[in-house]
């Protein structure tokens, strides 16, 4: 079995449901960059630098980002593995610091689809719920389907900020899935499809391991 696991993807590629779907399937722990940087305790001492930059609604710089993580896959926890998500979405992550994977897991999406899955995003006003109105079988629906509430789109999921995440996503994260594609350590899985099915199948890739 593989235990140092790293999720890849494109935004809208389903990554964060995976990683929830493995974290209990396989009881390892599933460390989310943003969600460590977000869970800093107070008294960490660079609690006020990384909280400053994400109030600007930027990223922390990344050497500062490299040393939380390196020191969060220290933890005893993560003694018999991890589930890893939101690192090496740029080569300068990895030169930065190199959490050793022993496998990654490419969760690859066609460019229309992940342009289809999020900008056809809806919330709800009301409760928050979600849906995606490419998705529904007649019309475009015009309130939530479980309590009429009014339907928004988020600001992040308009065409030009999606087609910009892509942009950075081909330009930054596939040289980097391409240098671990050299180490031979890829597995690409699509993300097209019913999101068990998926999960299912990248739960059995990591069991089979390297006799896979
Ligand atoms: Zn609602």
């Amino acid at each position: 079995m593989f235990k140092r696991i790293l999720l890849m993807g494109p935004p809208g590629s389903g990554k964060s449901t995976v990683g929830e779907y493995l974290t209990s399937a396989l009881h390892l722990p599933l460390i989310s960059v943003g969600k460590t940087l977000r869970n800093l305790p107070a008294d960490h001492v660079h609690k006020l630098t990384v909280e400053s930059f994400m109030d600007s609604g930027s990223l922390a710089p990344t050497n500062i980002v490299a040393g939380i993580l390196q020191e969060r896959l220290q933890q005893p926890d993560v003694a018999n593995g991890f589930i890893l998500d939101g690192w090496g979405r740029t080569r300068e992550n990895i030169a930065f610091y190199d959490p050793k994977v022993d496998v990654v897991i490419y969760i690859s999406l066609p460019e229309e689809e992940i342009i289809k899955r999020i900008t056809g995003r809806r919330i709800c006003e009301e409760n928050g719920h979600s849906c995606n109105i490419f998705e529904t079988s007649s019309e475009a629906p015009l309130s939530c389907s479980q309590c009429e509430g009014k339907l928004i789109q988020r600001d992040d999921d308009t065409l030009p900020v999606v087609q910009h995440r892509i942009d950075i996503f081909n330009k930054e994260t596939l040289p980097v899935i391409g240098d671990y594609l050299m180490l031979g350590l890829v597995h690409e899985v699509s993300g097209l499809g019913d999101p068990t099915t998926i999960a299912l199948s990248i739960l059995n890739i990591i069991k089979k391991g390297n006799n896979g």
